[in-house]
Order: structure tokens, then C-alpha cells, then sequence
């Protein structure tokens, strides 16, 4: 069995301990992943504390370079590490699935590495000339989730390294492979310590983000986890880039043409198998077109091959984990022992955390499906009356990550989407992300922006130079 290992200082690292890694699929181990200790932890930071003072005094032209040339090693081993997400995450290879991952990580570098973000003049009249730099702001630590492990480390890590900072990165426990596979990769044409990483579990990460020597913390995943790495960060006062998911809810508003929107619609809600952070969570349908939403959906569904994803056929794989299998079970069986319609497609296989596609009807706001974030193929479907009582629907709850209005007229959508209360609201699209875009949470899902020239403000500390003339 294949042992896989950690990057510290550009080299790999030995542990004392390591877990099992299974393919959620089949249930057969990919391999073993380290599981390190808090000392390891303080090596890290320290390899990234040493590194950071040169890489930071590089030019920015070395640091564009540097960036160019992770993009090149990610595409020219997309392949390798696509087939490494799917069988230990579980998104297929094909349709959106870990190939599309791969093809992610390589924009999301590429861009950064072409973007600049120069001194800028702030203020100047006859007597006075005010400009703001940005430096680096030294150390990150980046916390990953399991959803789409490789893409959300590099909109972490690139920003970052593009900045002059560098970084400890720690996927999380039920993905660890991949990533260390992807870093062992690119760090061989980065200086060394500029990126490292530490595995193992919460413990991990808790110990990373409060530990002393670090500078800023870029962090995807729960809002309770959320909330503790707050808490951790008093002991460093790092500021904090926080995206922790959302509950996000679509209107289709009364007339849409059904037929025009159902494929996005469909993918809106379950790419990943409902596994992302801005998946359509809640969809408010008017009464009157309740019946051919639902019957577009299930027509559109029950074309969908669930499955393996190392079979090319398949697009939709398994939940990746037994936690999150559980806790959507559960979420449907709550709402099928209340009275809600529970449809269902697609042949599963036996083995793995697969679970069919679902849809949920007769469901209202208040039930768990609804309020709760699913991270998984079940959709509740909620009838309303009035645009009125949707949007103050899709507002009622904290989570504000995005939400989406489905129209003809574009007119009329965008006053819908001006009241809606959400860091991102798509018109007739869904998650629809993009490297020069911002993208981050409002209310409960998060604060401050990633992509783009915000997200690249985000990892420095800007500091002005005030001139009398
Ligand atoms: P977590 O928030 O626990 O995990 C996200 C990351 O945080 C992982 O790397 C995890 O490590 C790490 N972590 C856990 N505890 C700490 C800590 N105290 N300090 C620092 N880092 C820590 O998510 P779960 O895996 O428990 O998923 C629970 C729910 O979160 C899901 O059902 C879903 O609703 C939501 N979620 C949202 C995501 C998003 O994209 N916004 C992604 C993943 C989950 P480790 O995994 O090793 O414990």
C-alpha cells in the first residue's frame, strides 16, 4: 500500500502515525496518510517563518513567473491528480467532475499569476502625496475542506504565494492524498518552505490556526469549525478569510420558460453530488408552476448515471464521507416522516456512500431540509405565493453565501436579486465562480472576498507613505 507524505522545507516528511484513506465508492484503501503531531506543526510554521523574508524580497516579476509555472505542472499532471480526487473524494472523472476540478486549479493560478496590484496614489494635492502599498502579510495558514480539496487549497495557497507570503496548508482528514500529491508536485518549482503542509485531523488544524507565528488564516468549512478558528485566532490576531458554506436558496419567478433553465437548474443543485459551498440548497417555486418544475427536474434527473466516477459513464458519485451520508439521510427521512413528497432517481450501487437523487416537495420553511445545510443530493422544492413571501423566504435564514433568480426578463430578475440578502446573487445560473470575480459569504456564511484583485488584497497588509511637499 502507498504511503504518501507531507512537504516541509521542499522536502517529503516521515510521521509517526498514518490512517487508512478509502475510495468512498468502493470502499478499497487508496493509501495511507500521514497523521502528524503538534510538534510537526511548529516545523512547519517555522520552515514557512524562514522562507517567507526571501520570497517576500523577490521581485514581483519572479513571483508572476513562479506562479506561471505552478499552472504548468498542475496542467501537465491534471490526469494523475484528477484520478487521485475521484477515488478518494468520489466526484466522477467526467462531466463536472475532478477533470473540471483540475481544469479549475489551473485557471485559478493562472489568472493571480497575470494580475498586479500596484502602489496606488491615493490622495495628492499641492501639499501632500499619500500612497498605499501592499506588502505581504507573512505566514498563512490554510485550512481546506473535502468537497473540492485541490481547488479550494489553490484558491487558498496561489493568492498567497503570488503575494510574498507563504504558507502551511492542511487538507482535511477524509481528503489528505490528493493534495499532498498536488503540493509535492508544485513545490519543486517553488523555493523551498514557501509552501508546506501539515495532515491530520481538527486537533491539526486547531493547533495551526492558533499557533503564535501566524499571519493570516484562509480558512473553508463549517460554521461551528468556523467559529472555534475565530476563537483560536486570539491567540495570534491573524485576520481571517472566512467561507462557510450557506443554505443558498433559487426563485424561479411565476412564467419562466421551464425547458430554457432545467440543466443549469439541475447542476445548480447537484454538482458534486450537492457536496459544494454554493449549491442551490432551498428552491421557491410559484404555485403555479410547481408541477412542471417538478416534472422538468425529474425528467432531467433520471438521465443521470450515479455510480464509481473511475467509470467514465458516470456524473455523479458518492457523498464522500459517512458523516455527511448520514446526516442526509437523516435530513430526508425527518422530512418523509413529516408528510413531504420524496422522489427519487437513479440505480445506486450497494457498496459506498451513494445515495439517489432526490427531490422533496410539499415542504415548507421550517422543515430540517429546508433550514438545515443538506451538502447533498436532496432538493427541497417550497411553493410560494407571492415574490414577496420568497424573497423574505430565501432571506429568512443566517447562512447568505448566494442564492439565484431564474426569469425571462432580465429586468424583472434583477430587482428580485437587488433584495436579496446573499455575497453572490446568479441570474439564471447557479455557482456560476469566475478567478476575477469576488466571491465570499454574507451574514453566517463568512466575511472578507476571495479571486481576484480583492481576494489578492485580502493576504496583504497594506501600509501608506504620507509625502509633504
Ligand atoms: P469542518 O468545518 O469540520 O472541516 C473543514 C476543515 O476544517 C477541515 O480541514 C477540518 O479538518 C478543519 N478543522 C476541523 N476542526 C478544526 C479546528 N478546530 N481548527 C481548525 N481547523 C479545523 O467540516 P466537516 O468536515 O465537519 O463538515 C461538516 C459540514 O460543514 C458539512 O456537512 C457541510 O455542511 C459543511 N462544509 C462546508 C464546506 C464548504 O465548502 N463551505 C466544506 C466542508 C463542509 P478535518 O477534516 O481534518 O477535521
Amino acid at each position: 500500500m502507498q504511503t504518501y507524505h507531507n512537504t516541509v522545507r521542499g522536502k517529503q516528511t516521515e510521521a509517526n502515525e498514518h490512517q487508512e484513506i478509502c475510495n468512498p465508492a468502493t470502499g478499497i484503501t487508496l493509501g495511507l496518510a500521514p497523521i502528524n503531531s503538534e510538534l510537526d506543526v511548529d516545523l512547519a510554521v517555522d520552515a514557512a517563518r524562514q522562507a517567507q523574508k526571501a520570497w517576500a524580497s523577490t521581485s514581483d516579476q519572479e513571483r508572476r513567473e513562479a506562479v506561471a509555472r505552478v499552472a504548468q505542472v498542475l496542467e501537465e499532471n491534471s490526469g494523475y491528480l484528477a484520478g487521485l480526487i475521484t477515488q478518494e473524494q468520489g466526484k466522477p472523472l467526467s462531466g463536472p467532475g475532478s477533470r473540471f476540478e483540475m481544469q479549475a486549479c489551473v485557471g485559478w493560478t493562472q489568472v493571480p499569476s497575470a494580475l498586479e496590484l500596484p502602489p496606488e496614489v491615493v490622495y495628492e494635492d499641492d501639499k501632500r502625496k499619500d500612497v498605499l502599498y501592499r506588502f505581504p502579510l507573512g505566514v498563512v495558514a490554510a485550512i481546506a475542506p473535502w468537497n473540492w480539496p485541490l481547488m479550494i487549497a489553490i484558491w487558498q495557497i496561489i493568492p498567497a504565494i503570488r503575494m510574498g507570503n507563504t504558507v502551511v496548508l492542511k487538507p482535511s482528514e477524509y481528503t489528505p492524498i490528493a493534495t499532498l500529491e498536488m503540493v509535492r508536485l508544485i513545490s519543486q518549482v517553488l523555493p523551498p518552505g514557501v509552501l508546506n503542509t501539515v495532515s491530520g485531523d481538527g486537533r491539526i488544524g486547531a493547533a495551526l490556526t492558533s499557533h503564535p507565528d501566524i499571519d493570516k488564516i484562509m480558512f473553508t468549512g463549517s460554521e461551528s469549525t468556523g467559529r472555534r478558528i475565530v476563537e483560536a485566532s486570539s491567540q495570534n490576531l491573524a485576520p481571517i478569510t472566512l467561507e462557510l458554506g450557506g443554505n443558498d436558496a433559487a426563485i424561479i419567478m411565476p412564467g419562466t420558460e421551464t425547458s430554457a433553465i432545467v440543466e443549469d437548474l439541475f447542476w445548480g443543485a447537484f454538482l458534486n453530488a450537492g457536496q459544494t459551498c454554493a449549491c442551490i440548497k432551498r428552491l421557491y417555486v410559484h404555485e403555479n408552476d410547481y408541477d412542471s418544475v417538478v416534472a422538468a427536474l425529474s425528467d432531467f434527473a433520471c438521465q443521470v448515471p450515479i455510480g464509481d466516477g473511475m467509470d467514465e459513464s458516470n456524473l455523479i458519485g458518492p457523498l464522500q464521507n459517512t458523516m455527511q451520508h448520514n446526516k442526509v439521510k437523516e435530513l430526508i427521512a425527518d422530512a418523509r416522516a413529516n408528510g413531504c413528497d420524496v422522489i427519487e432517481f437513479g440505480d445506486i450501487p450497494e457498496t459506498g456512500y451513494f445515495l439517489p437523487l432526490t427531490l422533496v416537495g410539499n415542504i415548507r420553511d421550517g422543515h430540517r431540509l429546508v433550514d438545515e445545510e443538506q451538502f447533498g443530493p436532496a432538493l427541497p422544492i417550497i411553493r410560494y405565493r407571492s415574490l414577496d413571501e420568497a424573497i423574505g423566504s430565501a432571506n429568512r435564514l443566517s447562512a447568505a453565501l448566494g442564492a439565484s433568480v431564474w426569469a425571462n426578463s432580465l429586468e424583472e430578475a434583477e430587482l428580485v436579486a437587488s433584495k436579496l440578502e446573499a455575497g453572490t446573487v446568479w441570474i439564471n445560473q447557479h455557482g456560476a465562480i469566475h478567478p476575477m470575480v469576488p466571491f465570499g459569504g454574507n451574514k453566517a456564511s463568512g466575511y472578507g472576498v476571495e479571486f481576484g484583485i480583492e481576494g489578492l488584497k485580502a493576504v496583504t497588509q497594506p501600509r501608506v507613505i504620507s509625502i509633504k511637499k
